[in-house]
């Protein structure tokens, strides 16, 4: 497979009985490539060769991990230190904007989901929302967050456009696309308090 040569981090290729879709998840362990079993490689290699410089930039922030310290509690990312308060806001402003755009560039592709637009901003008690006419919210924190929590995030919000509720139907549609949300949300739970900061 082509995308194995191309690709700097550690790449690993899961084959799915029940899907007929792929899906690509980066951490600290490298590239998890998710894929119906009856997809032939030649797509997976299109669609990963594709997605290469949104894997590339999600990557780096683990790789920077690497050289620190080892104390970053706040998940992968980092600000310069000499950052002002100010500075500080917009940087993870920057940052949030540019993850949320790669994930939904993923997540929904084609504008499946029928989003309308995206803002960032500054609420005190959530991470996102969505609007009955199709506008996400997200908060601009979230940049502080691992990147898979932050996908939830983003995933969570996509499936409020098709079901506006918690039902279980909702967290079914969440759970299908997101198999671990259940610490992702707990993530977010314990975290609540840095919504503030
Ligand atoms: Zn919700």
């Amino acid at each position: 497979m082509e995308f194995f040569d191309q690709l700097s981090m550690p790449t690993v290729l899961k084959r799915r009985a029940r899907s007929n879709r792929i899906s690509l998840r980066v951490n600290e362990e490298g590239l998890r490539i998710n894929a119906g079993k009856h997809i032939p490689t030649t797509e997976i290699d299109k669609f990963v060769l594709k997605k290469t410089a949104w894997i590339n930039k999600q990557w780096r922030k683990y790789e920077l991990v690497m050289n620190e310290d080892g104390c970053l509690h706040l998940g992968e990312l980092k600000p310069p230190e000499f950052f002002e308060n100010n500075d500080l806001e917009s940087f993870y402003r920057n940052e949030t904007k540019r993850i949320i755009e790669g994930l939904l560039e993923i997540h929904n592709e084609n504008n499946e989901y029928g989003i309308n637009k995206v803002f960032i901003k500054g609420q005190k008690t959530r991470w996102g929302s969505c609007s009955s006419a199709g506008n996400l919210n997200f908060n601009w924190r979230l940049a502080m967050a691992p990147t898979e929590v932050i996908e939830y995030v983003v995933i969570h919000e996509l499936c409020h456009r098709i079901e506006m509720n918690h039902s279980k139907e909702f967290w079914r549609l969440v759970q299908e696309k997101c198999p671990e949300f259940k610490k992702h949300k707990a993530w977010l739970k314990r975290n609540q308090s840095r919504l503030s900061i």
